[in-house]
């Protein structure tokens, strides 16, 4: 299938606005494919559907897919193109607006997409968030944004912890943006998300865990002694007291820190009045 013709046929401007930059190299589609390892029996959910080049290759691997898609010029496209794919169910939708829990019920699933690239970590948050989350994500991602999940200590940012707190990431595939139609002006990588049945650090509660987090790293560059004590509105000395009680030098930065290290922090925020800590 060309894509671009296809669009061209059918009057469809592509939107830089949605993220529109279509896959039209098979090879492409297939190593995406491949990375997800679908089982026939298994439920792929797809962010944006498009012009439903990657949803054949889903449809001819899955038991079901489940296609969301934003852009109502792309529906007829779709039929079309899934026609004989009787086990895939096209959404019209804001994925960030579907209720992931009502819409799979308790089923298992697998996320495989091409993200829109202008929404690529609220998605994550929607996905990472859901009661019900997929079993892994096969995503097409920005590649710089791709290196980021995948940071080490050092180079960590909220988006790392989030996506290490809730899976184990690794970078499968680099694409060219000449795989694409229209090309994007950045690089593109595939990254899969093996997501965690259960949390991979010892910690309290998600919600304070994200809160010490957030806290952290809201403001670039600071020593954490300052960054924790702003964010967690506790005197600068108590939270120089709570980092060494959590044998975290209080001079590091966000950036530095382990999930480990991280979940020490939040265990001991949690459990005590950090004002104690003040000497
Ligand atoms: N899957 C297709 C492919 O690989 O060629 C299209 C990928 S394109 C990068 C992203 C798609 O997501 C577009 O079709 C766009 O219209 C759709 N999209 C953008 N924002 C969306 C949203 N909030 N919810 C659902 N789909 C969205």
């Amino acid at each position: 299938m060309n894509v671009k013709y296809l669009l061209e046929k059918m009057d469809v401007l592509p939107k830089k606005s949605l993220g529109q930059n279509f896959l039209q190299d098979p090879n492409a589609l297939e190593k995406i494919a491949a990375a997800a390892q679908i089982a026939p029996s298994d439920t792929v959910l797809e962010i944006g559907a498009g012009t439903g080049a990657l949803t054949v290759k889903l449809a001819q691997r899955a038991a079901q897919v489940i296609a969301i898609e934003i852009d109502d010029r792309l529906l007829p496209i779709l039929h079309s193109q899934l026609h004989d794919f009787p086990n895939v169910t096209v959404h019209h939708a804001d994925i960030l607006q579907v209720n992931l829990d009502a819409l799979l019920a308790e089923r298992p699933y697998l996320v495989v997409a091409n993200l829109p690239y202008y929404i690529t970590s609220k998605i994550l948050r929607h996905l990472f968030e859901a009661n019900n989350k997929a079993q892994r994500l096969i995503l097409t991602v920005q590649q710089e944004v791709a290196e980021r999940l995948v940071a080490k200590p050092g180079e960590m940012s909220i988006l790392s912890v989030s996506a290490q707190f809730y899976g184990k990431p690794q970078i499968v595939a680099r694409l060219n943006p000449a795989v694409f139609y229209p090309r994007p002006e950045v690089a593109s990588a595939v990254v899969r998300i093996d997501m965690y049945r259960q949390a991979p650090v010892d910690i309290p509660d998600e919600e304070v865990f994200f809160h010490v987090v957030s806290a952290g790293f809201g403001q670039k560059r600071k020593q954490l002694k300052n960054s924790l004590g702003s964010g967690l509105d506790m005197p600068h000395a108590a939270a120089a007291a709570l980092l060494e009680r959590a044998g975290v030098d209080p001079m590091r930065r966000a950036e530095t820190l382990t999930l480990e290290e991280w979940a020490t922090i939040t265990r001991l925020f949690a459990a005590q009045d950090a004002r104690l800590f003040v000497q």
